[in-house]
């Protein structure tokens, strides 16, 4: 295992987004998308059913989010699991290749985004470009996008709403054992991060931190970053009931490599989101150390800033998920809401924004548009 200080000779890339942007935006929902284009996704394995079948419509849906602004894909693997394709007749050698495949159909995406991108806008699109306050149209400000391998909580395997209940009834090492085939899998691919998305307990939190903190022998884990994400009840509490506040000094004690960037909340209701960043960061900043004398407190305040895990916000649009029919109870989503949304969002603390079931490229675009408006872009995005 490495230490802390080993582990930051590599920069995490998202973090080093968000420092030259100011924000990332993330991407919306991937089956909502491949849904809108015509793709039939009522089996048990969801979305990672068009790996078999159709991994060019995946390609398809992250360039639209790249095009409508997003900095980050997550990639088709959420509920990609070695024994969720075992069920339906994957061996393990093509499992394996069909996670691979998830992150090559992300990663060619944003090839292709970034190459079209900048032969239309050549003179401005280098990755040093800073979303300062320089007078640039913002459109030519864009950094080279990332792409996160998706890591599906234990519930998505299970496919019958686990993701937003949390009670499993699996120890920790269960949960690791469970999780270990497939993390290793995604982190040879040479993702730009690791998502654990949709975590609706702390105990599966732990077991994914200390997962990535697992030395496996091979390089792939020498400069792996990753996010955690939660499904919450509320504001205040994850799926499970938990307090949300108790998140980040489980991750912190369990995160002995510094491979977890950033915290966050997904797959919940827009009205929680909010409260939800609002605990996550005041959690984060809590676990900084003791300022010293004053003459270096500015230099260590920068520092602790560097430290502190970043947060990070893409609900839902905020209808209900019906796990026995398998299908979302129509009512009143907020997808239509998301840039004002996402600037409040981000106002209380969430460097990333984004979105996730039901939450579709325009939503994106919008969200894109407020954190652009919000670090000084105005209107000139054209
Ligand atoms: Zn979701």
């Amino acid at each position: 295992m490495q230490t802390a200080e080993e582990a930051t000779t590599c920069a995490c890339p998202l973090r080093a987004l968000v420092e030259k942007q100011g924000f990332a935006v993330l991407d919306g929902g991937l089956a909502t998308e491949l849904e809108a284009l015509g793709a039939d996704l009522t089996s048990k394995l969801w979305s990672a059913t068009k790996l078999l079948d159709d991994p060019h419509l995946i390609k398809a849906v992250h360039r639209s989010y790249y095009e409508a602004g997003a900095d980050v894909a997550i990639t088709c693997s959420y509920q990609a699991s070695f024994q969720g394709f075992a069920s339906i007749g994957v061996d393990e050698t093509r499992a394996t290749e069909l996670l691979q495949l998830s992150v090559r159909m992300a990663a060619e995406a944003r090839d292709e985004f970034w190459s079209d991108h900048q032969r239309l806008t050549p003179a401005t699109t280098t990755a040093s470009d800073s979303c300062g306050t320089a007078p640039l149209p913002c459109r030519r400000r864009r950094l080279r996008p990332l792409v996160a391998a998706s890591v599906g909580s234990y519930g998505a395997f299970l496919a019958d709403g686990s993701e937003y209940k949390g009670n499993y009834g699996m120890t920790i090492e269960q949960l690791m054992d469970w999780h270990r085939p497939r993390l290793r899998a995604l982190a040879a691919t040479g993702a730009d991060l690791v998502a654990c998305e949709t975590v609706p307990c702390l105990a599966e939190a732990r077991a994914l931190v200390l997962l990535l903190n697992e030395d496996d022998g091979t390089a792939c884990y020498s400069c792996l970053y990753a996010w955690i994400s939660v499904s919450c009840a509320d504001g205040a509490h994850l799926a499970s009931g938990e307090a949300l506040a108790e998140l980040a000094p489980a991750v912190a004690a369990a995160d002995a490599g510094g491979r977890v960037a950033a915290l966050g909340v997904n797959c919940t209701a827009p009205r929680h989101a909010e409260a939800a960043v609002r605990a996550l960061r005041a959690a984060v900043a809590a676990l900084a150390e003791p300022l010293p004398q004053p003459q270096q407190q500015q230099q260590r305040q920068q520092q602790q800033q560097r430290r502190q895990r970043l947060v990070i916000a893409y609900p839902n649009a905020g209808e209900q998920w019906d796990a026995a029919a398998r299908a979302w109870v129509e009512g009143t989503g907020e997808a239509h809401r998301f840039g004002e949304l996402a600037a409040r969002w981000h106002a209380a603390g969430a460097a990333a924004v984004g979105g996730c079931c039901r939450v579709g490229p325009d939503a994106v675009a919008a969200v894109r548009a407020a954190l652009e408006q919000q670090h000084g872009c105005g209107d000139d995005s054209d």
